[in-house]
């Protein structure tokens, strides 16, 4: 039969093996269970054996050419930098890999905490490595899927814009928009470059119905700057295209 020729979970499989995951664990033979558990899995491991050591890792792999990471599997007890420090520094920088916390802890509080400060799901220990790998899977499963779906993120140079949070992150802190400089904002990114005229963005942002003028516009502009440039008198995302409009970008 021709249909031997494709192992039944050729698609399931060829999944898994594009996905790459961090383990960050100070203890050896937990460490050595867990690399060789997900390896079985498919999985290309990477591993960090302190907290400084894990950040690195993660903060180079986004920002540079090193592939990223799919999934960080964290224990909370770690030397240098302590697993929930990690989490918080990480979702706080806006990076949203998914995160399966471990914890010798099992009292609610920490469970509480760790969710809290971003961590996607938590495992206590002893755990058993078929359930790790469960886990796992359900957490790459979600992310594959949500990468898909609608939620996006809008990312240049150090902006990164949120749309269904309606947050913003610059040079690595949130910063506050009122609504009409959120969509702004998520207009401009959307077309990076292009020239909007002042008519056009009041069409987009406010609506047709507006009866103001276009220098509500400019007004929007200076603070959107004030937020968002180094310098705002010498911008370098909302540019001024003179006689036309402003671009970002
Ligand atoms: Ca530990």
């Amino acid at each position: 039969m021709l249909s031997l020729d494709v192992p039944q979970n050729a698609s399931n499989s060829e999944f898994v093996h594009n996905n790459r995951i961090l383990v960050v664990e100070d203890e050896d033979v937990i460490r050595d269970m867990i690399v060789l558990a997900l390896e079985e899995e498919g999985y290309e491991v990477a591993i960090a054996n302190d907290g400084r050591v894990a950040l690195n890792l993660l903060q180079n792999a986004t920002g540079g050419s090193d592939r990223s990471f799919d999934l960080v599997v964290l224990d909370l007890m770690l030397p240098q930098v302590h697993g929930l420090d990690i989490c918080r520094l990480l979702r706080y920088q806006g990076n949203i890999i998914p995160i399966l916390m471990l914890s010798a802890k099992a009292s609610e509080t920490d469970r509480v905490l760790g969710l809290e400060v971003g961590a996607d799901d938590y495992l206590t220990k002893p755990f058993s490595m078929r359930e790790l790998v469960a886990r796992c899977r359900a957490l790459l499963r979600r992310q594959n899927f949500g990468a898909q779906s609608q939620y996006s993120v809008r990312k240049y140079r150090d902006i990164c814009l949120y749309t269904q949070e309606c947050r913003v992150i610059v040079r690595n802190e949130e910063i506050n928009l009122s609504p009409k400089e959120f969509r702004l904002l998520e207009l401009f990114m959307s077309y990076p470059r292009r020239v909007w005229s002042r008519e056009q963005l009041i069409e987009q942002v406010w609506g047709p119905d507006f009866l103001g003028d276009t220098k509500t516009v400019d007004v929007h502009i200076r603070w959107l700057r004030e937020k968002l440039e180094l310098d705002p008198s010498q911008p370098e995302y909302l540019i001024t295209v003179r006689g036309f409009g402003y671009r970002f970008g």
